[in-house]
Formats: C-alpha cells, structure tokens, sequence
C-alpha cells in the first residue's frame, strides 16, 4: 500500500484521536526511517523518546526473534528469566530495590499512584492519599493519570475525575510547601517536563522537593518516562540534580521500541505490594522483557548514553546559533537529546517544512520545537538536520 492508500483506509477504520500527519512510516534503520512512498527522512522525533537507540537495531531485533521462537507468553504466576534479569538491570542502575512490569507510562504512573497510596495507609496515616503534582505536567491518559496531569486541556470533557489530586507550579518550592495538606501522601514529577514544553528542573528545586518530601514524610515519585533511560546523558535525568526518589516511572525507550513500562520503588515502599494487590497480564511478559534486556545492555554496554550527552550539547549548541539568526526563537533549553527550542509563534509551519525537506521533527505545547531523536546519532547528523531546519526557519520569517 502507498501513504495515500494506508490513510484512506486509516481515516475510515480508526478512532480518529491523533493528529496526524500525512505519510505512513514502513520501515527505520538507525537514525533513518522510510514512508510508504520510498521517501527517507532523518528521524529527529524517536517516536516521541521511544526508539532511543534507532531504529531496528540488531541487538534487539534478535532477542524479539530468538524469544518469539522460544516462548512467547507465559502469565506472572510463574517466575520469567528475562523479567527477573531485567529487574536486576534496572535496580543495579539506580536508587531503587525492586521493579514492576506493565505495558505503557500511563499504566506505571497509574501503579505509582495506587502504591503511594496503599503504603501511605499503612505507614503514614489512613487519610493520607492525596497526589501533587505540577502543572504543565504529563503523566498520561487513563483516569487517574490524566488527572494528574497538569494540563486542562487534556481533561476537558472526561468529568468527573477522581478525587485526591492537586496541581502547583514547576520550579517553585514555596507554592509546593504551601499546598501540602494533612491527606497529602506523595508528590510526583517529571525532572524534565516533557509535553509540557522541554522544561528541566530548576538546579536546586528536586533537592529542595526530595528534602521538603522527607521532612513532611511524603513519598517522591520521578516520572521518567519521557526524559529517562539515557535521553538526557545519564542513566535517569534526576541523576544530574543528586537526588534520590521512592519510586520511578519508566516505559517508552525500555523496550528499544517494543511496549513496556516499568515502576521501580526503594525497598520498604515496594514492600506496601503485596500478593494480589497489583497485577497486569501482560506486564513483564517474556518478549517485553527479552527485548528491554537487550535494549538495555545496548544503551548501558555501547557508549550510548555518553554519545547523547556529547552530541546532545553539540545539538544545543548550534540550536543556540539559531537564535540569533531568527527573531521568532524566544529559548533553547534540555538536557543530552531531549532539546527544545521556545518560538514566539506557532511552530506547525515549520514541523511541515522539515517533514517536505526529509526531516522529522515535532511541536509540543503549540510554540516549543522539541527533539528527540535516538541517542546514537552523529554531529553529521545533526548538521544535516540543522541545516534543514534552519531553511525551514528562513522560509517562515520571510513569510
Ligand atoms: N509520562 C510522561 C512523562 C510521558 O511523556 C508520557 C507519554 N507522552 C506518559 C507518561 C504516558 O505514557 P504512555 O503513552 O506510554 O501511556
């Protein structure tokens, strides 16, 4: 089928909730991916942080095969060697003492949310259940995370939303302080907002949050499944700020492209879980978990991490060149390969640009150019995509 064919069809059989835009991807090899018409596009989007090591990467590729041959789904009420060694993986690369398995972010944060709780019944206080979390934040599209999310317009239309959430500005402390209440049981952020604009943490404001979260006896809860599992140069993005949280969220990049989410906790708040009160079928299957394994031991054994933190800042660096040369860029701020670029105007004119020109970027939040391509990209790379993004911006000042 060609793109026109796949969309015809598309716009017929499928709910129509995404804004899409007008090709269908077929195939991908590293940074590369092609449309069903044969065009090649450099990939400067990694399906929103998912395929940080590109696209169809070899090591993956042969775990998902090799354990689809082997054994392709057995329930979590037998042990699975792949979940077991993936667990090891996650806690041996950060704070955290044991995980649990699910298919999406929005089904971590949800786990995230109900383990909060249910420690916070038995350690904290029986009325303790309420969640802070920022506003301009995401967390995800099912009840409970939606209505984390500090974003209204991601609600509208889904009321009544369920109680014990409470929204206060990012990067300020004194807002946070004085929204705690005696129901409070956890705070919860991304260490860089994602679709909420690029936003990283203030240096000092997670070490403030994680002091503030201990002194009242509330749980942290680091949503990283946009910004963590190298994006940012390091292992977690709350690993640049020196803090340590009791629980964290992970999905997108866990499984090199294959659906997975993860949420890890520190030892006695894993603890509050106990047979029975949690679950997903599918959570933590053997293919899910093959293909994370191996996409792990490729992002942590293969220099990955550390080339998005060298290319990353070269990637800012000319980003900041940019400025200059065009009075609609307001910022450039991220961290390693998770950039954005703040514009004073609407920034779709030039994601069409860029996608005619053969490179795909993305605009969050309206005016934020964001990038996020896989973490094993070249400075050639981003030369390319500079270079085209960069006319793309002409295009649109002159216009
Ligand atoms: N948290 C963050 C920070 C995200 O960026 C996203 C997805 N954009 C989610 C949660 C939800 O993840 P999923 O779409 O896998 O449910």
């Amino acid at each position: 089928m060609n793109n026109q064919e796949i969309i015809n069809m598309g716009q017929q059989y499928v709910m129509n909730t995404y804004g899409r835009l007008p090709m269908a991807l077929v195939k991908g090899e590293g940074p590369w991916v092609w449309d069903a018409d044969g065009r090649k596009y450099l990939d400067f989007v990694g399906g929103l942080a998912v395929n940080s090591l590109g696209h169809a990467h070899p090591k993956v590729a042969e775990a998902i095969s090799r354990q689809a041959a082997t054994l392709l789904h057995c329930s979590n009420i037998y042990w699975i060697e792949p979940q077991v060694k993936l667990a090891k993986l996650l806690v041996e690369n950060s704070c955290a003492s044991k995980a649990f398995f699910c298919n999406s972010g929005a089904e971590a944060n949800e786990g995230a949310i109900k383990l909060a709780r249910k420690y916070a019944k038995k350690n904290l206080g029986p009325n303790q259940y309420e969640v802070i979390s920022a506003t301009n934040s995401f967390h995800g599209r099912t009840l409970a995370t939606v209505t984390a999310t500090g974003q209204t317009k991601y609600q509208k239309g889904f009321e009544p939303l369920p109680p014990g959430f409470r929204h206060v500005p990012f990067n300020d402390l004194a807002a946070l302080e004085e929204n705690i209440r005696p129901q409070t049981c956890a705070v919860m952020l991304e260490p860089v907002q994602g679709e909420g604009g690029v936003i990283p943490a203030d240096p000092g404001y997670l070490a403030g949050v994680a002091q503030l979260c201990r002194d009242k006896g509330l749980l942290l809860i680091f949503d990283e499944v946009q910004c963590g599992l190298g994006r940012t140069g390091k292992f977690l993005a709350h690993q640049h700020y020196g803090v340590e949280p009791d629980i964290i969220t992970l999905a997108k990049a866990l499984g090199g492209g294959f659906p997975i989410g993860a949420l890890l906790a520190k030892e006695e708040v894993a603890g509050a879980f106990q047979p029975g009160d949690h679950a997903s079928t599918f959570g933590g299957n053997p293919l899910a978990t093959a293909a994370a394994l191996a996409a792990m031991e490729a992002l942590l054994q293969d220099g990955v991490q550390e080339n998005a933190a060298k290319v990353g800042q070269y990637f800012k660096e000319k980003l900041s060149g940019l400025t200059a040369k065009h009075s609609f860029v307001r910022e450039v701020r991220g961290l390693g390969l998770m950039l954005g670029l703040e514009l004073s105007i609407e920034g779709k004119d030039i994601v069409a640009k860029c996608l005619e020109q053969g490179l795909l970027i993305n605009c969050t939040n309206g005016n934020v150019l964001r990038f996020l391509p896989p973490l094993i990209i070249t400075e050639e790379d981003v030369d390319h995509a500079l270079a085209i993004l960069s006319g793309a911006m002409d295009e649109v000042q002159s216009a």
